[in-house]
């Protein structure tokens, strides 16, 4: 097991470690970031207040746009010459955060990663196919550092060119690929229409999926595709990258690694703490980062947080399987709507692909449509019935959103398919160019 030390800590273990950082850590941001320092002022409280783990809610909330307001160096730490890395988000949800690494940033960057892969069930002398996109974006090379910090062999064909990627999982017979699981369910097609068994014919053992929400149901598709385990992998670019929280082979929720993060669930209304097991808004404070520190971070990502202990034998808590983030949360006639609750109740229908469309639109009123294609196996099997399709997967989705939407069944491969994250929704309340064919 890679850094076996850190992977296994117990929890006493880690909330010591984590007091001992997060003391040092509020010191660091407040000498060396002046926008901690008039922030601390401003609410009237000293580093010296912070001497205890539970002393981290006197410690005022760093957001999206604190990040964008000192675009781009305003958050260092450090002299620019130290920095040795910068990433920015991918811009999903607006103008880009950039985030800058020192060499031991990256050193622990790397660490966390490797960990991930080994708690995943990697090992050394496997290939990583590494289908995350190479740039800015922090997944490509997030990826591909701690796959050889791991000891693997790795192989950057990064995303798009999809029948090379195929060929290539092929002839390598790679171990594992790292991609969105979006991109995994395109690459099994793209698989089987250049004729290739990706069960039988490939070689891969294990999946490093994430960067996007997705379903149980999802995974059950990807790991039966690919004969593979499907790992969900989260983190975001303000936190390093991914390898924030990593499932382990139980799969019960990720663990995040405590003794670099310090979580929090909090309230996203009235930003109080929230007990263990509650459902809100993550936040995280970076226990070591040096050229960016961030304190009390404001994820914007639903989740909750368990301290349970895990069949795996860590101590290091879990996040529930991400469900989004509360800016993808759809309010359609006052009724709360994540994407990945539309994609469950799609995928527990027998006959439905991965692919759908989610449309918010109005006239009078706002209204839920669905786009989804039908699965190409059960397209042109005898059994296929439209009507009695529809109807089912119709009742589904009423069963979990608790509102009616409107389903549009659709032929395979008619919508978009993506090499990275995949745009589920389209909000066209306001828009011009609007899909009519609803
Ligand atoms: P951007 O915010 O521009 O998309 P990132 O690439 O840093 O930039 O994306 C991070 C976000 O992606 C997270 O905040 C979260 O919403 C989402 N995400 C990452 N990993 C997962 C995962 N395993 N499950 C669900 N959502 C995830
Ligand atoms: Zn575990």
């Amino acid at each position: 097991m890679f850094n076996e030390e850190a992977q296994m800590m117990d929890l006493d273990e880690i909330r010591e470690l984590q007091e001992k950082r997060l003391k040092k850590q509020v010191k660091y941001a407040y000498e060396n970031v002046p926008m901690y320092k008039k922030r601390f002022k401003e609410e009237g409280v000293k580093p010296s207040d912070v001497k205890k783990l539970e002393d981290v809610k006197k410690v005022p909330f760093t957001v999206k746009d604190d990040l964008r307001d000192h675009y781009p160096y305003g958050i260092l730490a450090v002299p620019k010459e130290e920095v040795i890395r910068f990433h920015a988000s991918s811009g999903t949800t607006g103008t880009p955060t950039v985030v800058a690494y020192n060499r031991k940033d990256m050193e622990v960057w790397g660490d966390l990663m490797a960990r991930a892969y080994s708690s995943a069930g990697v090992k050394p002398e496997y290939t990583v196919q590494n289908a995350y996109g190479y740039g800015l974006f922090t997944g490509g090379l997030g990826f591909h550092q701690g796959a050889e910090v791991l000891g693997c062999s790795v192989l950057p064909t990064s995303t798009g060119n999809t029948k090379k990627q195929v060929t290539m999982l092929n002839d390598f017979q790679t171990e594992v690929l790292a991609c969105t699981p979006s991109y995994a369910i395109y690459l099994s097609e793209a698989a089987e229409k250049h004729g290739y068994d990706p069960k039988e014919d490939f070689n891969l053992k294990v999946g490093m999926f994430g960067a996007e929400p997705w379903s149980e149901e999802a995974r059950e598709s990807i790991e039966e595709a690919f004969g593979l385990k499907a790992q969900d992998t989260y983190g975001m670019s303000e936190l390093y990258g991914p390898g924030v929280a990593i499932e382990c082979p139980e799969q019960n929720g990720l663990h995040i690694w405590s003794d670099q993060f310090l979580v929090e669930t909090i309230d996203p209304k009235t930003g109080e703490v929230l007990p263990e097991g509650e459902t809100g808004e993550l936040v995280f404070t970076m226990l070591t980062r040096e050229a960016m520190p961030l304190l009390r971070y404001r994820t914007k990502d639903v989740g909750s947080v368990t301290y349970e202990e895990c069949e795996c034998g860590r101590a290091h808590p879990r996040i529930e399987k991400i469900e989004g983030r509360s800016d993808d949360m759809l309010i359609v006639g006052g009724v709360n709507v994540f994407p990945s609750q539309v994609e469950a109740a799609l995928l527990e229908t027998e006959g439905i692909s991965e692919h759908y469309q989610i449309i918010v639109d109005r006239d009078v009123l706002d209204k839920l449509f669905v786009r989804a294609e039908v699965d190409k196996d059960h397209y042109e099997s005898e059994e296929y019935d439209e009507e009695k399709l529809k109807e089912e997967a119709s009742e589904n989705l009423k069963a979990v959103l608790n509102i009616k939407a409107r389903l549009k069944l659709l032929e395979p491969g008619t919508l978009p398919r993506t090499v990275g994250k995949a745009k589920r929704v389209i909000d066209q309340r306001e828009e011009q160019d609007r899909i009519e064919d609803l």
